[in-house]
C-alpha cells in the first residue's frame, strides 16, 4: 500500500537487472539525490509509461453516469439483508448530496423522501443520532411545506417516520451531563503552556541534539502519567485507500460494492462520515463537507484529481511525496529555497543544472551571505530564531538516509517519481504554476525537476518518518452487543514534531489520533532530564527482541539499545507467559528451546517445540471456526464449539496464553449476544487477565478490554461492578487518549446513567433500550 503495486515493482526491478553495469554503478555510487534522479530517469522509456498506464487503468477512478443507479440498487439489497452499515455506505455512494442538489433543479420530487427516510433509518441503526435527527427534520419540513396527498406511500412514510423518532428518543435517554471531575485534572495541561522553541509541544520538554542519536526531546521537569506532551496536526496526510485491488479488465461487474476506508472517512480531515460529498472530477476523492472539498481542491486536489489511478498504482508514499511538494507552494518559498540550497552545500540533495535553477541558486547564495554563519549553528529544521515549527522547512530537514537505501530501491523511487512528473506535465502543462500564490517565483515552479528531486527526497524520508494515523473502528455491533473495536490504519502522515521523538520498544508515551491530529501523552512518570520516547511499531509486547532488532535495522537503519532490548537476553530462553506451554500430565510450565521438558523435576515429560507449534496452529483454526459461527449468529453452536476449544487449550497452553485470551473474549461476545451478561462478564474477566500479563495493567490494550467489561456490566445492570469497571477503564484510557476520546465520553455517559437510575425493581435490560 505504501510502496508501488507489485506489478510495477517487479517490472522496474527487472529493468534494473537488465541495465548496463556502468549504469548500475552510476546509480549505486551517486552521492546526491539529483545524480540518482538523473541517472535513473534517463532510462524511463515510453513503453514503461505505457505499462504503468495500463496498470493505472485497472482502478476505477473516473465518474460513471450509471453508477448512482447501481449503488442505489445494491444499497437496497443490503438494506433488505439488514446490513445497515454497508447499506448506508452504498447509499452514500449514490451521492445523496448530489441528489439533493439535483432536486433543487427539478429532479423528480417523489424520489427524495424515500431515500431520506432510508438514510435516517441507517443512521439510527448506527447510533449516529444527531445526523438522523437532522435528516428527519429535513423530511418533516418537506411534508409540512407541501401537504401530502392521501396517497398511501406517503402515509407509510409518515408512520415509519414516527417509529424512527421514537427509536431516537429511546436512545437519547442517556443524560448529557456527566461528571467532569476526572477530565478537569487533565484539561489544565492541555498545551496551555505551549513550548516557545517547538510549536505543538508542551513546555515540559525541550529539543536537544545528541552526537549519536541526533535530535531528541528531553523532559524539562517531572512529568506525570497522562500529561499531554505533543498535540500536532499532520503537515500532510493521505488517506490509505484500504484493500481494493484493481479490477481485471473487461470484468462484467463494473462497480465495486466493497466498503473501504475511502468510503468511510473524509479524504481531507479524516472524519468518519457516511454521507460523503464526492469530488466533481473523480470518484475516489470524497469529503465530509463542501468546505473540506473546497480546501482540498485549492491545496492539492486540483492537480491530483486526474491522477487517481496512477497514484493508487504508485502507492501512498508517492502520493504523500507529491502532496508535500504541492503544499510547499504555499509556504514562504524563500525559506524553502534557502533550505534546498543548504542541502546542496551539504551534498545531500542537489539541484539540476538548468538555466532557471542557476538563477535560483545564485539568488540563494546571495541570501546565504546575508545570513552569514547563523545557519551553520542551528539545529536542523529550526528557523533563524531557533524555533522548530510544523512546516515544510522542518519536513525537509527530516533525514532521507540516502546512503542506506539499496540501489534498486533508489532506482524504483526515482523512476516512479519521474513517471509521475511526466504525467503531471501531460495532464496540465503548467501544472505546478497554475493557481499559485503570488509569493512563488515562476522560475522555481516552472522547473518540475527541482520538485522531482524534492519528491525523491520525501519518498526516501518516508520509510523512516511516515507516521501511521490510526483510529479505533467499531464493527459488528449488530450481532454482538460488545463493541468489536480494533485499531485500523487510516492514513499515512508526516508530523515534524512527533518525528523528533526517538524510538523505544517500551516507550514512556502513548500516541492517539483525532482526525489528522496526533496527541502524545506520558504513559508513565517521566523524571526531569529523561528522554521522551515513542514506539515506531516494533513494541516489546508484540514482537520478540530478535524480530524487533531486524525490523528496526532494515527499515530504520539503527540498532536498538532501549531498556527492553538491553535486558531481553535472560528472558528469551523461557519465553513470555503469553506464549508458554504447559505439561499435559502435571500442568507445570514447559521449558527449553527445540525440545521442551517439564518444569517439574519429578516429571519425565518432554516434547518438541515443532509439535507444540502445529498444535497451536490447529487450535487457532478451530477458534477461527467458532468465530465464524458467532459472526453468522449461530450463538449456541458457537458457544459449544468455543468451550471445546478452551478444553483443548487448557491441556497444553498456559492460562495466560494469547490464544486462551482470544477464546475467552469470543465466549464473552457470544454470551453477551444471548443477553447472558453474567456469563459474558465472567469470560471477559479471564480475557482481561491475559491482556494484563501480555500488555501490562496500564496499557491501552488493557483500557479497551476494561471498556468492554464496563459495557457488559452496564448492560447487565450490575451497578456497583459496572461503576468499578468504568472507573478503571477511565483511569487507563485517560492516560492514553485523553478526555476528548470517544471511549471516555461513552464511559462518562454510562456512569451518569447508572448514578441517575431509579432504584431497580424488576427492570430488565430490554425495557431500558426500546
Ligand atoms: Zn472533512
Ligand atoms: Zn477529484
Ligand atoms: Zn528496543
Ligand atoms: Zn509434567
Amino acid at each position: 500500500m505504501d510502496l508501488p503495486v507489485d506489478e510495477w515493482k517487479a517490472y522496474v526491478l527487472q529493468k534494473w537487472s537488465l541495465l548496463p553495469k556502468s549504469a548500475q554503478v552510476a546509480v549505486s555510487t551517486a552521492e546526491t539525490l539529483s545524480e540518482i534522479f538523473f541517472h535513473s530517469s534517463s532510462f524511463l522509456q515510453s513503453e514503461d509509461e505505457k505499462f504503468l498506464k495500463r496498470l493505472s487503468q485497472g482502478y476505477l477512478v473516473g465518474k460513471d453516469p450509471k453508477a448512482p443507479c447501481f449503488y442505489r440498487e445494491e444499497g437496497n439489497k443490503k438494506f433488505q439483508e439488514k446490513n445497515y452499515s454497508e447499506a448506508a455506505v452504498l447509499y452514500s455512494k449514490t451521492c445523496l448530496n448530489d441528489i439533493i442538489r439535483a432536486l433543487t433543479h427539478g429532479y423528480p420530487e417523489r424520489l427524495r423522501p424515500k431515500l431520506l427516510l432510508r438514510k435516517a433509518e441507517c443512521l439510527v441503526t448506527l447510533r449516529r443520532l444527531k445526523e438522523a435527527s437532522q435528516t428527519i427534520s429535513d423530511l418533516e419540513s418537506n411534508f409540512t411545506a407541501k401537504p401530502s396527498p392521501a396517497a398511501s406511500p406517503f402515509q407509510i412514510l409518515q408512520e415509519n417516520l414516527c417509529c424512527l423518532k421514537m427509536k431516537i428518543q429511546g436512545k437519547e435517554n442517556l443524560p448529557e451531563t456527566f461528571p467532569m471531575t476526572l477530565t478537569k485534572d487533565f484539561e489544565g495541561v492541555d498545551l496551555t503552556e505551549e513550548n516557545e522553541e517547538i510549536s505543538s509541544a508542551s513546555s515540559s520538554v525541550c529539543l536537544c541534539t545528541d552526537p549519536l542519536k541526533g535530535r531528541c526531546l528531553i523532559a524539562t521537569k517531572d512529568i506525570v502519567p497522562g500529561e499531554l506532551l505533543v498535540k500536532e496536526d499532520a503537515f500532510v496526510s493521505v488517506l490509505n485507500p484500504g484493500k481494493m485491488p484493481p479490477l481485471p479488465q473487461g470484468l462484467e461487474s463494473r462497480w465495486d460494492t466493497r466498503v473501504t476506508n475511502g468510503d468511510l472517512y473524509c479524504h481531507k480531515c479524516l472524519q468518519h462520515t457516511l454521507a460523503m460529498v464526492p469530488c466533481h472530477g473523480c470518484s475516489y476523492a470524497k469529503y465530509c463537507s463542501q468546505e473540506c472539498m473546497q480546501q482540498a481542491w485549492e491545496l492539492y486536489h486540483s492537480i491530483e484529481c486526474s491522477l487517481g489511478g496512477l497514484l493508487l498504482t504508485l502507492g501512498v508514499f508517492c502520493h504523500v511525496a507529491l502532496r508535500l511538494t504541492l503544499l510547499a507552494r504555499f509556504e514562504d518559498v524563500h525559506k524553502v529555497v534557502r533550505r534546498i540550497c543548504d542541502e546542496i552545500n551539504n551534498k545531500d540533495v542537489c539541484l539540476p543544472e538548468s538555466k532557471s535553477l542557476v538563477e535560483t541558486f545564485n539568488y540563494c547564495q546571495g541570501e546565504r551571505e546575508e545570513i552569514g554563519e547563523v545557519v551553520q549553528t542551528q539545529i536542523p529544521g529550526c528557523n533563524l530564531n531557533g524555533k522548530y515549527e510544523n512546516n515544510y522547512n522542518a519536513v525537509f530537514s527530516l533525514l532521507a538516509h540516502t546512503e542506506n537505501h539499496s540501489p534498486e530501491h533508489k532506482f524504483l523511487c526515482a523512476l516512479s517519481v519521474s513517471a509521475l512528473c511526466r504525467q503531471l506535465e501531460a495532464a496540465s502543462p503548467p501544472a505546478l504554476t497554475t493557481g499559485l500564490k503570488a509569493a512563488v517565483t515562476p522560475e522555481l515552479c516552472a522547473d518540475l525537476n527541482v520538485w522531482a528531486v524534492a519528491m525523491l527526497r520525501h519518498l526516501l524520508q518516508l520509510q523512516c518518518n511516515a507516521q501511521a494515523i490510526t483510529t479505533i473502528q467499531h464493527t459488528g455491533s449488530k450481532e454482538s452487543m460488545i463493541a468489536d473495536s480494533g485499531q485500523v490504519r487510516l492514513a499515512t502522515g508526516i508530523f515534524p514534531v512527533v518525528s523528533l521523538l526517538n524510538h523505544s520498544c517500551s516507550p514512556n508515551t502513548s500516541v492517539s489520533f483525532t482526525g489528522t491530529v496526533a496527541t502524545i501523552r506520558a504513559a508513565q512518570q517521566i523524571k526531569k532530564g529523561q528522554e521522551i520516547f515513542h514506539c515506531y511499531g516494533p513494541h516489546e509486547s508484540r514482537m520478540s527482541g530478535a524480530e524487533r532488532q531486524q525490523k528496526l535495522r532494515s527499515q530504520y537503519f539503527f540498532d536498538c539499545s532501549c531498556p527492553a532490548c538491553h535486558c531481553e537476553e535472560p528472558r528469551a530462553a523461557a519465553g513470555p507467559r503469553w506464549e508458554a506451554f504447559r505439561c499435559n500430565s502435571c500442568r507445570a510450565l514447559l521449558q527449553g528451546d527445540d525440545v521442551l521438558s517439564c518444569g517439574n523435576r519429578a516429571c519425565p515429560e518432554s516434547i518438541s517445540r515443532n509439535h507444540l507449534a502445529s498444535q497451536v496452529q490447529d487450535l487457532q483454526q478451530q477458534v477461527e471456526m467458532g468465530w465464524k459461527l458467532l459472526r453468522n449468529g449461530k450463538l449456541e453452536q458457537a458457544i459449544m464449539w468455543l468451550l471445546r476449544c478452551r478444553e483443548d487449550a487448557e491441556s497444553f497452553l498456559s492460562a495466560e496464553h494469547a490464544v486462551v485470551g482470544e477464546i475467552e473474549d469470543h465466549l464473552a461476545r457470544a454470551y453477551a449476544a444471548l443477553g447472558d451478561w453474567k456469563k459474558s462478564a465472567t469470560h471477559l474477566q479471564k480475557s482481561l487477565q491475559v491482556v494484563e500479563v501480555h500488555h501490562g495493567s496500564s496499557s491501552v490494550e488493557m483500557g479497551h478490554e476494561l471498556f468492554k467489561l464496563a459495557q457488559v456490566l452496564f448492560n447487565g445492570f450490575a451497578v456497583p461492578e459496572a461503576l468499578n469497571a468504568i472507573q478503571k477503564a477511565e483511569e487507563v484510557l485517560l492516560v492514553h487518549s485523553g478526555p476528548e476520546s470517544g471511549e471516555i465520553q461513552e464511559l462518562q455517559k454510562m456512569r451518569s446513567c447508572l448514578l441517575g437510575l431509579p432504584p431497580i425493581t424488576g427492570v430488565s435490560p430490554r425495557d431500558f433500550a426500546p
